[in-house]
C-alpha cells in the first residue's frame, strides 16, 4: 500500500519553490532555507503482553535559524521519514509566519495507537522519550515537541514527566521541554481547543477583509454550510465555534469509515458524545450515514474544512470538490497539483500554515509561562476587576442609571487566563492575515494567498540567516 505521504514532501517542496521564484534571495540561501538539516531515525523495542515488540520513529529538525525547535508528535501506522520532514519544514514556515521565535521541527511514531492499551502506550512513549532526550530532541532550550495526529495531553503529561525524570538536576525549566500539556502539569488554558480557535479566527479575519471575495459575496457565516473532514481535535474544535458562535450549518462530518449528513446542521456536541460512546460517528441519530463512503467532501457546500490528514484533495478528486472556499485545518490536504485545479474552479484556499498556527502560537504562551513560572494575568487581574468596579460605579452616578446588566459581568473580569490565550490568539491570527493580504494587494503576480503565505514567512527567515551570516 502506498503511504498516505506519498508527494506530500514533493507539494511542500514545489511550494517552496514557487514562493522562491518571487523572491530575490542571494545564491545558496533558497537551498539552505528549503533543505531539512537533520531527521534522526529511531528504532527501540518495549516488553509488552509477554514478549518484545520493536517500534520505528523519527524527529526531523528543518531549520535551527531560530532555536529551540518546535513541531508535534504524531502517531500514526503510516507515517514516514518523508512525512515527518515535509511537516517539519511546513513548522519552519508556519512559526516563521506568525512571529514566533522558533525554528521547525516534526516528530512521529509508527504506531496504531488504538491497538494499544492506555498502560502499553505510557510504556511506549516513555522508551521514545528517553531515546529523543538522549540525542538533544527534547528540552526547553533544544526542541519542544507537541501534539498532533494521535497523541494528546495524556502523552505530553507522560513526556514531561520522563524527562524530568531523566534530567533529575535541572528541573527548574523541565516543564518547558513540551506543550500541550494539562493544565495541572503545566499546561495553558485554551491549548487544546487553541487550533480549531485558530481555524475560526483565520475564517472570520478573511470574511472581514473586504478585499477579499468573501463566500461568494458574503462577509459572514451565518447559514453557511460547512463540509468537515477529520472529526478529532481540530476538527471537532472548529466544527463547534463555528456552528455554536458564528451560525454555521455543519451539513457534513467525514471520518476515515464514511460521512454523516445533516442538511439543517449537525449537532456538533451530540455528535462528538456518539463518537466517544461508539468509536464512529457513523449510526448518529439526528442524521444519514453513508458507511464506507469517502466522497462526503464532493458534496457542494460554502465551506469545505479539510481536517484529517494531508493529500485528501488530490488530482484525482479535485476536479468534483465543490466549494468556494477550502479551509486548510490540516497540514498539507491539498497537493500542489489540486491547488491548481481548485482555484480554476473558483475556489479559494487558506493555507495550512496560515490556518493551523493557533496550535504553536498558544504553544508558545504555555512555553514563555513554563519558563516565566507565573499564570498570565496573575499579577494585574484584581487590580484590573477593582478599577472596573470603579469605572461602573463612576458611570452609574454620573448618568444616574445602573450599568446595563447583560455586558457587566464582562466589563467588570479582570481578565482571567484564558481570555488572555483568546486575545492574544485573535491578534496574531487577525495581525498574520493583513500581513498575508497586503502582500498579496501589493505584488497580485503572487497569485494566491498559500504562495503569499509562503512568501512572507520565506522573507523573515532569510532575514534571519543574513543577520546571522550563514
Ligand atoms: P486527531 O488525531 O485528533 O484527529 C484526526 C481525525 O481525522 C481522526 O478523527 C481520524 O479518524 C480522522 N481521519 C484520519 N484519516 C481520515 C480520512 N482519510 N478521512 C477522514 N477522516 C480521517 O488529529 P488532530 O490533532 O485533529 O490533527 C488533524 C490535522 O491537523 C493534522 O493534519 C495535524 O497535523 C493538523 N494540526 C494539528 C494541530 C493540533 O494542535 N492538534 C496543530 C496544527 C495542525
Amino acid at each position: 500500500m502506498q503511504a498516505i505521504s506519498a508527494g506530500f514532501l514533493k507539494s511542500v517542496d514545489q511550494n517552496f519553490r514557487h514562493a522562491m521564484s518571487f523572491l530575490d534571495l542571494p545564491e545558496g540561501l533558497a537551498e539552505r532555507i528549503i533543505q531539512c538539516n537533520s531527521t534522526y531515525t529511531v528504532r527501540f523495542g518495549v516488553r509488552l503482553r509477554g514478549r518484545m515488540y520493536s517500534f520505528i520513529g523519527w524527529r526531523s529538525v528543518h531549520s535551527e535559524h531560530c532555536e529551540p525547535v518546535k513541531g508535534g508528535i504524531r502517531y500514526a501506522p503510516n507515517a514516514d521519514a518523508e512525512e515527518v520532514e515535509a511537516l517539519a519544514a511546513l513548522m519552519t514556515l508556519k512559526c516563521s509566519l506568525v512571529d514566533v521565535p522558533f525554528g521547525g521541527s516534526k516528530g512521529a511514531l509508527k504506531i496504531d495507537p488504538r491497538e494499544w492499551t492506555p498502560q502499553e502506550l505510557e510504556r511506549i512513549t516513555r522508551r521514545f522519550t528517553q531515546e529523543l532526550n538522549k540525542r538533544g530532541l527534547i528540552g526547553p532550550g533544544l526542541n519542544v515537541p507537541a501534539p498532533d495526529v494521535g497523541t494528546g495531553e495524556r502523552e505530553m503529561a507522560w513526556m514531561v514527566d520522563e524527562f524530568r525524570r531523566a534530567n533529575p538536576t535541572d528541573v527548574v525549566n523541565a516543564r518547558a521541554c513540551v506543550t500541550g500539556k494539562p493544565l495541572s502539569k503545566g499546561g495553558i488554558a485554551g491549548r487544546t481547543e487553541a487550533t480549531g480557535r485558530g481555524v475560526q479566527f483565520a475564517i472570520q479575519s478573511y470574511l472581514r477583509d473586504a478585499r477579499t471575495t468573501g463566500l461568494n459575496g458574503r462577509r459572514d457565516l451565518n447559514g453557511a454550510s460547512v463540509t468537515l473532514q477529520g472529526f478529532g481535535n481540530v476538527g471537532y474544535h472548529a466544527a463547534k465555534f463555528l456552528s455554536e458562535e458564528d451560525g454555521a450549518r455543519v451539513t457534513i462530518v467525514a471520518e476515515r469509515d464514511g460521512y454523516v449528513t445533516n442538511p439543517e446542521g449537525l449537532p456538533i456536541e451530540a455528535l462528538k458524545e456518539h463518537q466517544l460512546r461508539t468509536g464512529s460517528i457513523l449510526g448518529f441519530a439526528n442524521a444519514q450515514s453513508f458507511a464506507g463512503d469517502m466522497t462526503g467532501i464532493e458534496e457542494r457546500c460554502d465551506v469545505l474544512i479539510p481536517a484529517a490528514m494531508e493529500n485528501a484533495i488530490h488530482l484525482e478528486n479535485a476536479g468534483r470538490i465543490n466549494t468556494h472556499l477550502v479551509v486548510e485545518a490540516a497540514n498539507g490536504p491539498v497537493t500542489f497539483e489540486a491547488d491548481k485545479i481548485l482555484r480554476s474552479r473558483g475556489a479559494t484556499i487558506l493555507p495550512d500554515l496560515y490556518v493551523n498556527a493557533g496550535g504553536v502560537v498558544v504553544s508558545y504562551f504555555e512555553w514563555v509561562k513554563n519558563l516565566t513560572h507565573i499564570p498570565f494575568g496573575l499579577m494585574e487581574r484584581r487590580r484590573r476587576e477593582r478599577r472596573n468596579h470603579t469605572i461602573a460605579a463612576a458611570l452609574e452616578r454620573m448618568t444616574g442609571k445602573p450599568f446595563p446588566a447583560d455586558i457587566r459581568d464582562e466589563f467588570l473580569e479582570g481578565g482571567a487566563e484564558i481570555d488572555l490565550v483568546r486575545s492574544g490568539l485573535e491578534d496574531v491570527m487577525r495581525s498574520t492575515w493583513t500581513r498575508i493580504a497586503d502582500i498579496l494587494e501589493a505584488q497580485p503576480e503572487l497569485g494566491d494567498y498559500r504562495t503569499a503565505a509562503y512568501v512572507v514567512s520565506i522573507r523573515q527567515i532569510a532575514d534571519a540567516y543574513e543577520a546571522i551570516g550563514i
